[in-house]
């Protein structure tokens, strides 16, 4: 028997019947789980809660800057521990105009208090609706986490299974005391295919979905991928590959067995040109000034005059004489520079250039780090 579900919006799928491809480049059997239709619209707040990790996989995509370290971000933001951190968190879950929230890390059960004092915080700020997902091993899985964190609202948790080691795996059944969302969430090596589907056994009939993503390599010191040969498909993709064929075999082994299972397939792609491009584009329309110009990736085209000298001066006497209104050219200090329309800087470039100002269209993202990616002198 078939059992129809919507997923997303309309698109109709035979649940357990055959693989889909969904619009966000990814591939699934049932229904996407509810974390991971916010995420596609880049409606999660990505936070991660601490570096701190109980493992060390060979895989871990955690850069140095991260990985072992406790430290806080929510997006890119660099959050302060103490008083202001839940300030900053919902500070950028209002610039980005959350739904939701991803606990991410290392592990946030490292980090128990705080991880609670953020889930509360933010359901209170933001309502029960609020949907809240968290990523964990089961290092750490105790009856006495889990209650605190179903009591303190999480909506659905993510279990990092050991592929390669099921001493832990019998913690799920702790978990499955709650009424919360269930999944299983692992990459998927190409050369691990035996060994996932010995966990896809044992899981199967415990939990709501099985996220399996495209494994990928870091530029980092934790993972031996590439030392233990594992090459990416493509010189323009950290996909590995191998991975997504082993992922279409494991769904394959899920609809055989007729397993109901709701299983998402994950790309690397799903995450920069959906996940990451749409957040962007949603932070770009909070964060733009006035004087930006937002493109359709959501970055911010604006007119940048650098000078070592006195910049609030210089601002005042940019305004005066070119009659500028205050909101159209910002002091930034940070990068010594002003910043005011891109068109402003380019029609006036020549007089700016002789009052010894460097003058510049710049590409950045809306992003708290304002990566730049284009810096164009004139
Ligand atoms: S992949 Fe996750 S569980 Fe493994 S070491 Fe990295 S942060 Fe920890």
């Amino acid at each position: 028997m078939f059992i129809k579900i919507t997923v997303f919006g309309g698109f109709v799928s035979d649940f357990a019947m055959k693989i889909e491809n969904t619009p966000y480049y990814s591939k699934c059997t049932g229904r996407l789980a509810d974390g991971c239709k916010y995420c596609v619209k880049g409606e999660k707040l990505v936070l991660f809660v601490t570096g701190i990790c109980p493992r060390k996989c060979y895989y871990c995509p955690i850069s140095d800057k991260k990985y072992g370290k406790d430290v806080i971000y929510a997006n890119e933001r660099p959050v302060e521990e103490g008083k202001n951190a839940v300030k900053q968190i919902i500070k950028e879950a209002e610039i980005c105009d959350a739904k939701g929230a991803g606990f991410t890390g290392g592990d946030p059960l490292c980090k128990m208090n705080r991880t609670i004092k953020f889930i509360k915080a933010l359901k209170k700020r933001f309502g029960k609706k609020f949907h809240i997902h968290l990523y964990t091993s089961f290092d750490l899985v105790n009856k006495k986490n889990l209650t605190k964190l179903f009591k303190a609202g999480l909506d659905e948790i993510r279990f990092h299974a050991d592929i390669d080691n099921d001493k832990l795996w019998n913690r799920i059944l702790i978990a499955c005391k709650f009424n919360w969302d269930i999944g299983i969430e692992i990459p998927v090596v190409p050369d691990k295919v035996k060994q996932t589907k010995r966990l896809v056994d044992y899981f199967s009939d415990k939990i709501d979905f099985l996220n399996l993503n495209e494994l990928e390599v870091a530029d980092n010191k934790i993972s031996r991928l590439a030392e233990l040969g594992y090459m990416t498909k493509d010189r323009i993709s950290y996909a590995v590959k191998g991975s997504e064929k082993a992922a279409i075999e494991m769904m394959k082994y899920v609809l055989a067995k007729k397993y109901k299972l709701n299983v998402h397939f994950c790309t690397a792609k799903l995450k920069d040109a959906v996940q990451l491009a749409k957040r962007l584009l949603r932070r770009a329309k909070n964060a733009a000034k006035e004087y930006d110009i937002v493109d359709d990736e959501g970055l911010l085209i604006r007119g940048a005059l650098y000078y070592n000298g006195n910049l609030n001066l210089l601002r005042k006497k940019l305004m005066k004489e070119f009659d500028i209104p205050s909101e159209f050219i910002e002091t930034d200090k940070e990068r010594k520079r002003l910043l005011t329309t891109a068109a402003f800087a380019d029609e006036n470039k020549d007089i700016l250039k002789k009052k010894g100002l460097k003058v510049a269209i710049v590409q950045e993202y809306p992003t708290w780090d304002r990566l730049q990616v284009v810096v164009d002198f004139l």
